[in-house]
């Protein structure tokens, strides 16, 4: 193998709540999105995560499997600048670069024995289920934690945390997802507050639009009514094992 070329083979993969892009958060951490990573068995010897509980925060990086054979653009719409500006490919963190490589900071739950492999849970993720991961490393305070950096694109239009409301026939249904699934509520509210909307639709307060968001494996439909994201259709995609 020269210099120049490099393979890379996922180490392991993640599953994610998050069944389809649209609605996945753009940072990790903007929701509590539980995320469990089953580690190749070659590699499930759990000499290799020896002393990870001493880390509340690990690195994750993985392939934006989903998009990488689109190519890469040297500059990409910025969300955060409305969706109408451009910012150059290495000044943001957009999927699709020349390399489609991502990396994420997470939190650390802790591993377990899975069948005859590992995994790995984490919180707080932005990838898509099934997405290949590449490297696992600890997120190290001392060395990452930058006190002084600045993100000057924070003053442009901060993350929206919109109020989100159920219309009430969906209770009981979610009643039944939450014996399932505990997080949902806090995952639902969590990645609608942020208006997964495209950014230019953002300033209309009332979109009677149905935006459909598939989370785990339910089919969840919202609109937008004065100013607040309102469920209105929440189904299993399969029949639910209660
Ligand atoms: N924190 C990462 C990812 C930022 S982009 C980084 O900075 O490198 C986050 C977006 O990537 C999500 O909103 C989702 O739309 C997209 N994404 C997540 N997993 C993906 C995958 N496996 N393939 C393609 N796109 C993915």
């Amino acid at each position: 193998m020269s210099a120049n070329q490099f393979s890379v083979s996922p180490i392991g993969h993640i599953k994610t709540p998050f069944k389809q892009k649209f609605a996945i958060p753009r940072q990790p951490n903007l929701a509590k999105a539980k995320g469990a990573i089953f580690l190749r068995e070659d590699l499930s010897d759990p000499v290799v995560f020896k002393g990870l509980e001493g880390f509340t925060h690990l690195w994750l990086l993985f392939v934006f499997h989903q998009t990488k054979d689109n190519g890469w653009k040297p500059a990409v719409k910025a969300p955060r600048l409305g969706g109408n500006q451009t910012m150059g490919v290495f000044a943001s963190r957009s999927t699709h670069r020349p390399n489609a490589i991502g990396m994420s900071v997470v939190k650390n739950l802790g591993w377990e024995k899975y069948e005859s492999g590992l995994q790995l849970n984490v919180e707080g993720v932005d990838l898509l289920d099934g997405t290949p991961i590449v490297d696992i490393k600890p997120y190290v305070p001392y060395a990452d934690k930058v006190i002084d950096a600045e993100d000057n694109l924070a003053s442009y239009g901060a993350i929206p945390k919109k109020q989100v409301l159920l219309e009430p026939h969906l209770a009981e249904l979610l009643n039944v997802a939450r014996k399932k699934h505990p997080d949902i509520d806090q995952l639902l509210v969590d990645v609608l507050a942020q208006d997964p909307r495209p950014a230019y639709r953002h300033k209309l307060d009332n979109d009677d639009k149905i935006y459909r968001v598939a989370l785990y494996e339910y089919d969840i439909g919202f609109k937008v009514e004065n100013g607040s994201i309102k469920v209105v259709d929440f189904r299993p995609d399969k029949p639910l094992s209660v």
